[in-house]
């Protein structure tokens, strides 16, 4: 194993951005910064610069905490969380798709992608490979091969499900008025009201829920949204599913397509919850986007007209950006290893971060130019705008 040495070259836009970072913009400070023992990069304005490891609970002025790199045997490691955030500003790295080997991403179930400022939670995707999700450690040349989510606990709709007990309940339902309790229809208490608020028949309950859920179709996608689950008296957030005498029930009842091929994505959009059920039948590419055209459309401005696309292949799902104004980008939940000669972007709020990985100088690396960085792979294609043509915009 050879010791390893990183470079990183930042660049930060010029105001605050609420998270996003404009990829056409033309105007932003950069800094160079090297690294050859465990560090943490942290903002002050605009200036981007690295502190030891040691200082993280001495930082002084409260700078914006970007990203941590820690060795292990030899390697570095490029961490997706910090111990004891508390009180201190950090914002959280995601991987820029754009800047991977083959500018695509493998999506498995449990990742987290984002376009502009919405963010994608891939909660099921059916007839499709994925990767070993279950790999602890990842490796940035094979960033694209995907794993970098985390393990999904509940699919779809399925939140895990509340138990109920089930009681003899005497009152009657809070809706229809009725106090009929039966096996298909039985009466529950599944919030924390109490008295006659607090007993509702589950058909009751299902049909109340529903009429709070808006649902749409665009093309081969069905969309349902909603902006809270609770009851309107105490609060209670009701669960997608209970369980009521070990039988479990839908209470959101989300249809999935009459075919394996499909994938089930939940976002969050000015606080109204989305389920996306996207039919992937007979289909090479799935277009993302704000524009009428796209196959999912979402109106937010944060998202560009064509923003990315989905490949559809035997091999699996694979996410690319279409040179879209703030990015696509994959959270990280796993840590990285850094491979040497290997580089790739994090985007962390208004700072994006190029890192890459070489030996570190000696004399025979000078003689022979080894472990030095080519700045010819530098020019990011994604910064067009800073060089002339604004025309080609995709905003
Ligand atoms: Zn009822
Ligand atoms: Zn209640």
């Amino acid at each position: 194993m050879v010791e390893q040495r990183i470079t990183i070259k930042a660049i930060t836009l010029f105001r605050e951005s609420n998270g996003l970072f404009d990829y056409d913009a033309s105007n932003y400070h950069r800094c160079k910064i090297k690294l050859n023992e465990d560090s943490i990069i942290v903002r002050q304005g605009e200036n981007v610069h690295s502190v030891h490891h040691s200082s993280l609970n001495n930082l002084q002025n409260n700078p914006t905490i970007l990203a941590l790199f820690y060795k292990k045997n030899r390697n570095f490691m490029l961490s997706s969380s910090i111990n004891k955030t508390e009180g201190k500003n950090w914002e959280k790295p995601w991987i820029v798709i754009n800047s991977l080997k083959t500018t695509e991403y493998l999506l498995s179930e449990g990742d987290v992608f984002r376009l502009g400022k919405i963010k994608f939670t891939i909660k099921e995707i059916s007839g499709y490979k994925q990767s070993e999700v279950h790999r602890s450690v990842l490796h940035s040349k094979t960033l694209q091969n995907g794993g970098l989510g985390g393990l999904v606990k509940s699919k779809t709709d399925l939140s895990v499900p509340i138990h109920l007990e089930t009681q003899i309940i005497s009152n009657s339902c809070r809706i229809c008025l009725l106090d009929d309790n039966d096996d298909l229809n039985p009466l529950i208490s599944p919030c924390f009201c109490t008295g006659t608020m607090g007993v509702i028949h589950i058909g009751c309950l299902q049909r109340w829920l529903d009429s709070k859920i808006t649902q749409n179709s665009h093309r081969d996608v069905k969309i349902y949204t909603w902006r809270s689950l609770n009851c309107e008296l105490c609060k209670f957030k009701y669960p997608n599913k209970i369980l009521v005498d070990n039988k479990t029930i839908d209470l959101v009842i989300i249809e999935k397509p009459p075919t394996t091929n499909y994938m089930i994505l939940e976002s969050c959009n000015n606080k109204k919850k989305c389920i996306h059920v996207l039919n992937l039948d007979d289909k090479k590419v799935i277009r993302l986007g704000r524009g009428y055209d796209s196959d999912m459309r979402i109106p937010d401005i944060s998202i560009s007209r064509n923003h990315a696309c989905i490949n559809i292949r035997s091999s699996g799902l694979y996410i690319q950006d279409l040179n879209s104004k703030f990015g696509t980008l994959i959270r990280m939940k796993k840590d990285i290893c850094l491979d040497l000669d290997n580089k790739f972007k994090i985007q962390t709020g208004r700072s994006l971060l190029k890192i890459s990985t070489s030996k570190p100088w000696s004399f025979f690396g000078c003689l022979f130019g080894c472990g030095k960085i080519k700045d010819s792979d530098d020019e990011n294609q994604r910064f067009r705008n800073a060089t002339s043509d604004s025309s080609s915009n995709n905003l």
